[in-house]
């Protein structure tokens, strides 16, 4: 069990000027090497000079049961579109990398950015050990980038930056098709899948309280103790 983590995500309050970095800033260095160089006491400084209010600190989540913050839903678009690119402009980067070809998975399409194309590759590696029983939460997946809206929102997704994947529809839970807004939180998903995502980077819609469990994005500074 991942140690639950607090919600940084409000707009930092005047006073928040004068603090120090905090404690995420060094999973946010590390998990975009070359690309964000410093987290001061106001602000995100990236490698190309764009410098973003300090407004995007990460969540964290238990895992299941019953999450109760929404990671996935609190992101800070200027930040991604800074390291990714916007998908309406054609800015983002991809490529197509093999899904479990061994098993008839075909290909899926990510970002080559901050080495994502390459931990999704670790992360096939890994699954690909996993036993044949386990095929059918991973074949057919559906879906990696797609320039999309977040359902329901006006938020691009963040399958619009390459760095998400869907895996089979067929065995996930997801809030909508649960009841929608309160609906009972359910997963199927192995564990074993989960982890092997989780260790490269990938944090799991499991997590989160508007859960989704076949979705997966790249989000390193959300998975401390990796
Ligand atoms: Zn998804």
């Amino acid at each position: 069990m991942r140690r639950p983590l607090t919600l940084l995500l409000a707009l930092a309050p005047p006073a928040a000027a004068q603090s120090p970095a905090p404690p995420w800033a060094a999973r946010l260095i590390a998990g975009y090497p070359g690309l964000v160089t410093q987290v001061t006491a106001s602000e995100v400084v990236l490698s190309n000079g764009t410098r973003l209010p300090r407004t995007l600190g990460p969540a964290g989540a238990p895992l299941s049961p019953a999450p109760t913050t929404d990671p996935g839903r609190t992101r800070y678009e200027p930040f991604f579109d800074a390291i990714y690119g916007d998908c309406r402009k054609g800015t983002v980067r991809l490529r197509d990398v093999a899904w479990l070809h061994g098993r008839g998975g075909g290909s899926i399409r990510v970002t080559t950015a901050n080495h994502v194309a390459e931990q999704l590759e670790a992360v096939i590696r890994d699954l690909e050990k996993l036993p044949p029983a386990m095929t059918r939460y991973l074949v057919p997946h559906s879906g990696g980038y797609s320039c999309r809206a977040i359902a329901g929102t006006s938020q691009r997704s963040m399958h619009s930056y390459g760095i998400a994947v869907d895996l089979a529809s067929a065995q996930a839970d997801y809030w909508r098709w649960s009841g929608g807004e309160g609906a009972r939180y359910r997963n199927r998903l192995p564990a074993a899948i989960i982890a092997a995502f989780e260790r490269h980077g990938f944090i799991w819609g499991g997590r989160w309280r508007h859960f989704d469990t076949m979705h997966f994005e790249y989000r390193p500074e959300l998975l401390p103790g990796r």
